[in-house]
């Protein structure tokens, strides 16, 4: 596990997210605590716990993270620790109460006004992300407004949504809105191939999924065609899969709906473009009659 856990991961995990770490709380809370030799011992005890601990009071940490008011991904640094309330103690970056209450403020490369604020709270038990604004979800891009012509305004909130509950650790719940989109993308294939005269109603209603999408192949997008499992996925994310598992999966499954979905946009254009030029070359044909 401590593999794969980053300095930042720390800062990047959604709110209330329980981190077991052990520390010796007053050791911790002691002013210039991390230039001592103690604390560099930490790292050789546990590591785990070094990294986190490490992640809170480390000048030396770095946020890559999109700018809500650069509208750019940046770096942020954290900010020099200007706390002076009585009950608050500094170390180079940070302020804690006794109550084991951690603030932290980090600052755009770009601008130093810009600012990301984070609360932890350590318990005997652990680390806990309290607060924090923005929050994630506000730093999360939504997806292409264009997608509205095809999904209609709903299903486009909907789209949004599925990434502010992924930013907010909420993995299950996330697949539920992805789904719907997809499930609304065949639905409306098969009401337009529902108008063929040689449609069969009945032998699609009892198809599986995978079947269905074959039917359906001339009214869907290829990238559909092509991965007919992602159905399958978000299903088992909604019905078996952990919230852990979701959020790790989530950001494939968005990139595939984003990729079934400028696919339509394209094949419009395509259509838009058509249109108008063969309706040109009509005029150019009248004229030079
Ligand atoms: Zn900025």
């Amino acid at each position: 596990m401590d593999s794969i856990i980053k300095l930042e991961d720390f800062y990047y995990s959604p709110l209330y997210k329980f981190f077991d770490v052990k520390y010796h709380m007053p050791n911790f809370l002691r002013k210039g605590y991390a230039e001592t030799e103690e604390y560099k011992k930490l790292d050789a005890r546990n590591k785990l716990n070094q990294l986190i601990i490490e992640s809170l009071i480390n000048p030396n940490i770095k946020l890559e993270i999109k700018c809500n008011e650069c509208s750019k991904k940046r770096v942020f640094i954290p900010v020099f620790g200007r706390l002076h309330q009585e009950n608050w103690r500094k170390s180079a970056t940070v302020g804690f109460s006794k109550e084991g209450i951690i603030y932290n403020e980090f600052e755009c490369s770009k601008e130093t006004k810009h600012r990301l604020f984070f609360i932890f709270r350590l318990t005997n038990k652990g680390i806990i992300k309290i607060g924090q604004h923005p929050s994630f979800a506000d730093f999360q891009e939504s997806f292409n407004p264009e997608y509205i012509s095809i999904i209609g305004n709903e299903k486009y909130l909907e789209l949004n949504k599925s990434i502010g509950l992924s930013a907010h650790g909420i993995g299950i719940g996330s697949f539920v809105y992805l789904r719907r989109v997809f499930e609304f993308l065949l639905d409306k294939a098969h009401k337009v191939a529902s108008t063929e005269s040689e449609w069969d109603e009945g032998k699609f209603s009892k198809s599986r999924i995978k079947e269905k999408i074959e039917i359906l192949r001339e009214y869907l997008p290829n990238f559909i065609i092509e991965n007919k499992n992602i159905y399958g996925i978000l299903s088992k994310g909604i019905h078996e899969l952990s919230e852990s598992e979701c959020l790790e999966f989530f950001p494939v499954l968005k990139s595939s709906i984003e990729i079934i979905l400028d696919e339509e946009l394209d094949n419009i254009r395509k259509k838009k473009k058509v249109n108008e030029i063969t309706r040109s070359i009509n005029r150019i044909e009248n004229k030079i009659r």
